[in-house]
């Protein structure tokens, strides 16, 4: 195994394979406990998944992917790194998330419970007793929700979440709440689950949503996502490590001698570059791996902020445009079927509303996309442009030029992005902790060398820097001492 490795001269204790920032953290984590670290990345830029370029005209600032960064902020792992002595600061909204609906105002996640409460009528008792015990100790609860897989080290709050988090978010919400603001909101976080909202367990990511926006309110990174990408590489610059762009790995006669090497890809990219290093039934479990739906990405130039009927929009870094819960969960499902809805849930943000660098003076930028079934490339332009301008109307009238990226436009600017999946493949029961096949420590291979540390592990996709990885395997942490 590796064998044509020792024909290299050079050699480190890791190779970390993609640059995105679940490659990143690890490399840091290792190199932080002392390791040689390389990092080789296949485009000509580092950060994966958290890129910032100017894709409709000059001086627009747009986030290719990430844009919101709801776990980043709250990460144990970037907590513990001194990210803003390497150039990163969050800017934190008065609310994460606006949900507009027809004819009344929009429903607000502001950054206090009972803010949040105050627009949620006959619910605001049932919101509260649902969010605030989680607040006691958020640190720890997120610990555990963001951290390495295992025993928690804080069962309470977590049992507490666990008995919540398992119900389908539609049965939740309906159970919880009588009116629909309060199942609105929930329902449009449970959405980026990018699941039917009548599956088990679709519920976690609504609570997770709104817990996390009343810890700190979901922010956005000063100059763009990719300033998170500058801080992580920075910092491992400054522990050591080495990073190479331009380096497509195809095979590991390419990769120099190191005593691990973590693959920051698919699965699909990972059996295909180390076919000859694993196991013929490892190949096989990951060939069966499921990627799931894809998303249409609109960015906008435009030119002054979006014409929200309800103003209190333009305080949140998030709108949710796709109406009640109900609406939401036909169109998911419908979507998850394999069909493009009329009217599609759309995730919408507004960095530049929060961060002016983003734009030249009294311009903005928008930032939308909809969930769309895998290797779609059904142009959902008109629909995401009709849903804010129900919601905003004047919008389509703002636009100086938009940029669109469809499924395979994701899968050629980053491999990881299968049949244009965001989020490293679905995340539904079967496949959460799982991933990317069932094994005890999921970041391992049957090649003791051979590791795996992309969103396609628990706990799947995000920018969170979870760096699980490290402490589950003893080869990875003697590399690191
Ligand atoms: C449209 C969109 C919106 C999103 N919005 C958010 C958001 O608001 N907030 C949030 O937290 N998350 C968001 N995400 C998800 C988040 O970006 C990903 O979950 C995260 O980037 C995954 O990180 P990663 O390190 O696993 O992989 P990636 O970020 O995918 O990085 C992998 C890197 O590996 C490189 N690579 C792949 N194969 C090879 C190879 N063979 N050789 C060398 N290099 C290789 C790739 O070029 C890439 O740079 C969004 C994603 C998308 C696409």
């Amino acid at each position: 195994m590796f064998s044509s490795v020792s024909e290299h001269r050079e050699s480190f204790d890791a190779v970390v394979v993609g640059s995105g920032p679940n490659g990143l953290s690890a490399a840091v984590a290792l190199a932080q406990g002392g390791a040689s670290v390389l990092v080789l990345e296949a485009a000509d830029e580092i950060g994966g998944g958290t890129r910032t370029a100017e894709l409709t005209l000059a001086g627009f600032e747009h986030d290719v992917c990430s844009a919101v960064h709801t776990t980043g902020i709250l990460s144990p792992f970037f907590r513990s790194l001194p990210l803003e002595e390497h150039g990163l600061r969050w800017i934190v909204p008065k609310a994460s998330l606006a949900h507009p609906l027809d004819d009344q105002p929009a429903v607000m996640m502001w950054q206090t419970v009972e803010e949040t409460c105050a627009g949620l009528g006959a619910d605001a008792t049932s919101y509260r007793k649902l969010i605030v015990p989680f607040l006691d100790n958020p640190e720890g609860f997120f610990a555990d929700a963001l951290g390495p897989l295992g025993w928690p080290r804080h069962p309470g709050s977590f049992a507490r979440f666990g008995v919540r988090a398992l119900w389908p978010a539609t049965t939740f919400a309906n159970w919880r709440f009588q009116q629909s603001r309060a199942k609105a909101l929930f329902g449009g976080c449970a959405a980026h689950s990018i699941l039917p909202l009548d599956k088990m367990f679709t519920a976690a990511l609504g609570l997770i949503f709104c817990i996390a926006g009343h810890v700190r309110a979901w922010p956005v990174a000063a100059g763009g996502s990719q300033a998170i990408t500058r801080a992580l590489s920075s910092l491992l610059r400054g522990l050591g490590g080495e990073i190479r762009t331009g380096v497509r790995v195809t095979s590991p006669a390419e990769l120099p001698a190191a005593r691990a090497y973590l693959f920051d890809t698919s699965p699909d990219q990972l059996a295909s570059i180390a076919k000859s290093v694993l196991p013929g039934g490892y190949l096989r479990r990951l060939g069966r791996y499921r990627y799931g739906p894809g998303v249409f990405k609109l960015d906008w130039a435009l030119d002054g902020p979006i014409p929200w009927r309800d103003g209190n929009c333009l305080e949140a870094s998030t709108v949710h445009l796709g109406g009640t819960l109900e609406e939401i969960a036909v169109g998911e499902a419908e979507m998850f079927r394999g069909k493009h809805p009329r009217r599609p849930y759309v995730i919408l943000c507004q960095q530049s509303q929060l961060d002016p660098s983003r734009a030249p003076d009294g311009k903005h930028t928008g930032y939308a996309y909809c969930h769309v079934p895998g290797g779609s490339t059904v142009d959902m332009t008109e629909a995401i442009e009709n849903q804010v301008e129900r919601f905003a109307p004047g919008f389509k009238d703002r636009i100086l030029a938009r940029h669109t990226m469809n499924t395979d436009d994701f899968r050629r600017y980053n491999p990881n992005y299968v049949g244009g999946a965001i989020a490293g493949g679905v995340a539904d029961a079967f496949q959460l902790f799982t991933r990317p096949v069932a094994r005890l420590n999921p970041y391992t291979t049957p090649n003791p060398r051979v590791f795996i540390c992309s969103a396609s592990t628990p706990p799947g996709g995000g920018v969170h820097g979870r760096i699980d990885i490290l402490g589950k395997d003893s080869r990875l942490e003697s590399i690191a001492q």
